[in-house]
């Protein structure tokens, strides 16, 4: 059967090795490249805080792309559901807004592919902010994780123009 990219609908592409990845009516799968690692979360409700662009030099660096694409999960509703064992975490001082060294950012990613699946920072407690490009199916990539806000606009890369029609903010949106 041909490989179709109906934007409208559940859409789950061939994106790395994982099969088992599904979407309910409220949740959801994120999974590594590899499929060693998927996570499950709610894409509505309490749960799910927000979602954004950054355009900060730490994300630029830490996707090895020009920015990133988020959503932030209420640690009370993420679950493992595999391979919690198999992610590696790499700790750093927070480097952005103002280098202010007591804080720190945590990467953690799956050892075996790489994957970054999500980050928790000292200055966010009680959440992990995940990346929308793990989530498997790609239809919620453009309805209920569309970003609500972009931020360090500042910083982004001049041949991008941003996204349409959400709040643009020049530094950091929250603290
Ligand atoms: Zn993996
Ligand atoms: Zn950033």
């Amino acid at each position: 059967m041909a490989a179709t990219f109906d934007k409208t609908k559940s859409n789950f592409p061939l994106a790395g090795i994982a099969r088992d990845g599904w979407s309910t009516e409220d949740e959801a799968t994120a999974t590594c490249f590899c499929g060693a690692v998927q996570l499950s979360f709610p894409t509505q409700g309490e749960g799910l805080v927000d979602t954004f662009i950054c355009n900060c030099a730490d994300c630029r660096k830490i996707t090895a792309s020009m920015f990133v694409s988020n959503f932030t999960i209420a640690d009370t509703h993420l679950k493992h559901v595999r391979g919690q064992d198999n992610l590696k975490v790499f700790k750093q001082t927070y480097t952005v807004g103002g280098g202010n060294t007591s804080r720190t950012m945590a990467n953690h990613f799956c050892s075996t592919c790489g994957t970054l699946m999500y980050r928790v920072g000292s200055a966010f407690p009680g959440m992990s902010i995940l990346r929308i490009g793990t989530v498997d199916d790609f239809h919620l990539h453009e309805s209920k994780l569309f970003p609500q806000y972009e931020q360090f606009t500042k910083s982004r890369v001049s041949w991008l123009h941003g996204v349409e029609g959400v709040k643009q903010v020049e530094g950091s949106y929250g603290t």
